[in-house]
């Protein structure tokens, strides 16, 4: 069961597929943090397959759902599937923001914003720090 692609069950990745987090991942995961603009590993990614959580493996965002947003970061048009990302309302800055993190673990993802293309309407601005991305011909190791 792959899942892929906002199935009912977004595959999550085995143990072993998901290194220990960096400096800068568990700065964004877990402290809110963002990556500099164009700077992230994924902002120019084009291959198709799943975005996962760096921190539990959850498939968040696919690939058929990215898109070019021009601001440096890995932009989406909708998450994976309907519950994998929960939203909170961000008052950090000067204008509340809304908050994008992994349903599952909480690791903070980035933010989502109501100026996404005509398809939904929302640009879900993630950091590449946050998602591990598995292209599909790769295939996914374990069996759960
Ligand atoms: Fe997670």
């Amino acid at each position: 069961m792959s899942g892929k692609n906002g199935g009912k069950t977004l595959r999550a990745l085995g143990r072993g597929d998901l290194a220990p987090l960096t400096p800068l991942q568990r700065h964004v995961t877990q402290e809110e943090g963002t990556e500099r603009a164009f700077t992230g590993e994924y902002w120019r990614e084009k291959r198709a397959g799943m975005y996962h959580c760096v921190v539990c493996g959850r498939g968040l965002f696919a690939s058929r759902d990215k898109y070019d947003s021009g601001t440096g970061w890995p932009s989406f048009d909708r998450p994976a599937g309907a519950e994998v990302v929960a939203e909170e309302t961000d008052r950090k800055l000067f204008i509340a923001r809304t908050e994008v993190h992994c349903a599952w673990c909480g690791a903070h993802q980035g933010h989502v914003f109501n100026d996404g293309p005509r398809t939904t309407g929302k640009r879900y601005c993630i950091n590449s720090a946050s998602l591990k991305f598995v292209p599909d011909a790769e295939g996914l190791s374990g069996d759960d």
